[in-house]
């Protein structure tokens, strides 16, 4: 289905995803409606800066200035959460009955911090972090002191514990895999980050989980563990992971799996409705299966897919899926999906606080980097997944071997 360039387009999600379909539909020479619907009193912002400084001026940037959205003719609804999609009707219900029509529609909605079970009613110093708000709320919670006890050691609960540990909290992390960033990170990148926060003073705690919260009123004093340890603190930050709302998707029928089910172009078993960002299950290029990617990226490029399967344009190519992370004085850029037979090959760059961590493929092909304070590393690696051909791994490990060189041999295979 194309949508010709006069019908309606209705995105619902304000964020990275929503926000910068928006804007290329526009560039693309959309000139019909687009309306975009977000639950957040904030026009779009920018969410990194969140978990990796969550406090002062800067962690408010817009992503695009307010006046682009009317001089675009993007009409905002902020703080209109939808609450109901009629596929038949081809129209979206907001939570104030407001009923809006669309020609496409397009779910952005993002996912959502997991809470922590068990944590009773009214208790305010438990919070996640996702928003904007959130953010506020615990820079406020942290500024009036005490410690920091962090329940899930992912990247969440590992960037804010290098701010919190920059601010000289007492930070303790509670992971209940056998080591942080279990789901995401090889454990060579686990462990070596492991090591760089603990020498910084955080202490982190793998093989735990949270079997009780101790409150007095609404606020909290400790965590209890399963092994009966309490952690004492006056403010716990959950950072156990995210889940797609199902909520609407399920109210439009569409098919369902942990995700919305789409293509690589965010197309929904829905003809008019497509699915972009978190909330989406899609095939990705080199790679068996669905899955549902939680980076900025990825939400980015699903959108300028969308974009040209909306206006019935020419395909672009697929970027490698990435991302990356700030801890300390560290810059991670992460390339890739790992699979479970990788082994992983360390690239060390002498005199530099930087290595990086190449995962091969039993056919000695690179599938992901994981490259810390090594930005051609990266950029290297993404080639070298790209080419998909074998390289040599003695050449790989060894740094006075030249990236630049093996991915000019694999580019020639
Ligand atoms: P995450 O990456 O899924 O990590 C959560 C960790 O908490 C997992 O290791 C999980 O273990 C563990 N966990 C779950 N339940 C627990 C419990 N009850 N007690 C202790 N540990 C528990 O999720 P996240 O860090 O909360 O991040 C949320 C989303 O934000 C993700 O999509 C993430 O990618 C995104 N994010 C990305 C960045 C970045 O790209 N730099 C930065 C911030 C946030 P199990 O695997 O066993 O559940």
């Amino acid at each position: 289905m194309t949508t010709h360039t006069d019908q309606s387009v209705v995105i619902i999600g304000a964020g990275h995803g929503g926000a910068g379909l928006a804007a290329l539909l526009r560039q693309s020479g959309f000139t019909g409606p687009i309306t975009m619907i977000g639950d957040e009193q904030h026009l779009p912002y920018h969410r990194p800066p969140l978990s990796k400084k969550f406090d002062g001026p800067s962690v408010q940037q817009l992503l695009r200035p307010a006046e682009f959205y009317a001089e675009n003719q993007i009409e905002i609804r902020t703080r209109s959460r939808a609450t109901a999609i009629r596929p038949d009707d081809k129209i979206v219900v907001l939570a104030d009955g407001t009923e809006i029509g669309y020609d496409t529609l397009v779910l952005a909605t993002g996912s959502h911090p997991r809470a922590l079970p068990g944590t009773p009613e009214g208790t305010t110093s438990v919070m996640t972090l996702r928003t904007l708000d959130d953010a506020a709320t615990l820079n406020r919670s942290l500024t009036r002191g005490g410690e920091l006890a962090i329940v899930g050691g992912g990247y969440v609960g590992m960037e804010v514990a290098a701010v919190a540990r920059s601010r000289d909290m007492h930070v303790t992390v509670i992971e209940r895999e056998n080591r942080i960033l279990a789901r995401v990170a090889s454990a060579e990148l686990s462990t070596m980050l492991t090591d760089y926060h603990r020498e910084r003073g955080t202490t982190i705690l793998t093989n735990r989980s949270v079997s009780d919260l101790r409150t007095d009123g609404a606020e909290v004093t400790g965590v209890v563990l399963d092994d009966g340890t309490v952690v004492d603190c006056g403010t716990v930050l959950v950072g156990i992971g995210a889940a797609p709302d199902e909520e609407l998707p399920r109210s439009a029928g569409l098919e369902y799996d942990d995700g919305v089910i789409t293509d690589e172009y965010g197309r929904t078993s829905d003809p008019h409705i497509f699915a972009i960002g978190d909330v989406a299950r899609r095939p990705v290029a080199g790679h068996h299966g669905l899955r549902r990617l939680e980076s900025i990226p990825a939400a980015t490029e699903h959108a300028r897919h969308a974009v040209t399967a909306i206006l019935g344009h020419e395909p672009e190519d697929h970027e490698v899926p990435w991302f990356w992370s700030d801890q300390f004085d560290l810059k991670l850029k992460i390339a890739g999906l790992t699979t479970p037979d990788v082994t992983v090959v360390t690239r060390p760059t002498p005199g530099k606080n930087a290595v990086s961590f190449f995962h091969i493929q039993p056919g000695s092909n690179v599938v992901a980097v994981e490259a810390i304070n090594a930005p051609s590393d990266f950029n290297a690696g993404k080639k070298l997944i790209r080419s998909g051909a074998p390289v040599d791994l003695d050449a790989l490990a060894d740094p006075s071997v030249k990236l630049r060189d093996l991915v000019g041999r694999s580019e020639s295979n």
